[in-house]
């Protein structure tokens, strides 16, 4: 009884879907899909996370050395999260806007690089370019959030944040795995977002930050494209 209990209680938890291990040329690299678009990657004995956000349950995760965030948005930019998952020596890296919140973020603009544990982070630009709340405003302007490019092991790992198809990530070059989101009105549709990844031919793409898009769409407009779709639990 105490056991089935046990196992009801897990199956109501919010802990993700299971992960996937891709060789790299310094060891695996354990990818996560936690939550919407939050993202756990474990590399070289560290704990990297994308984006974490509340509605994820961290408790079985493990503690972060670096969090990546792309955006103030709350699904992005979570004080909470953050402190559920932060160490004393857990390294921030964010775009100026959300530094005005995380103080103690390190600041990265679009465009520019750093480097944390041997792995190198790019700043990708994200943003509307036609969508938004009204005429003449778009949900995200561009210049203010970040997407991401990780070199891990010699892998490229794309983030998308939240953004349409642009042309920073359409030129994207050699990218192994991709984090692509769509999702109505705030990004873009799932036909839109298979547009673009046909533009930058990743390896392998995991629609994410997906919520009530239709994937069939996304996977049918990939379809010969030698890119492999790969879906994880993320709701
Ligand atoms: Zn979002």
């Amino acid at each position: 009884m105490r056991i089935l209990l046990l196992l009801l209680l897990c199956g109501s938890f919010l802990v993700g879907g299971a992960a996937d291990t891709i060789p790299t040329m310094a060891g695996e690299l354990v990818v996560t899909p936690v939550r919407h678009g939050t993202v756990l990657l474990q590399f070289a004995g560290k704990s990297w996370y994308v984006d974490p956000w509340s509605q994820a349950d961290f408790s079985s995760l493990p503690k972060a050395d670096v969090i990546l965030i792309t955006d103030i948005h709350g699904d992005h930019m979570d004080p909470k999260a953050i402190e559920a998952i932060r160490k004393d020596d857990t390294l921030i890296v964010a775009p100026a806007a959300v530094a005005k919140t995380v103080t103690d973020s390190k600041v990265l603009a679009n465009g520019e690089k750093t480097l944390a544990h041997g792995v190198s982070i790019e700043a990708i630009p994200m943003y509307n370019l036609t969508r938004g709340p009204e005429p003449g405003k778009l949900f995200h302007d561009k210049g203010r959030g970040n997407g991401y490019v990780l070199t891990m092991g010699g892998k490229r790992i794309y983030f998308s944040g939240d953004t349409e198809g642009v042309p920073e990530m359409k030129a994207l070059q050699n990218i192994d795995i991709a984090f692509v989101c769509m999702n109505l009105p705030y990004t873009m549709p799932p036909d839109e977002a298979a547009e673009a990844v046909k533009a930058f031919k990743p390896k392998v793409v995991y629609p994410y930050h997906y919520r009530g898009s239709d994937l069939n769409v996304f996977a049918a407009g990939l379809e010969g494209q030698g890119i492999e779709v790969r879906m994880g639990e993320w709701y």
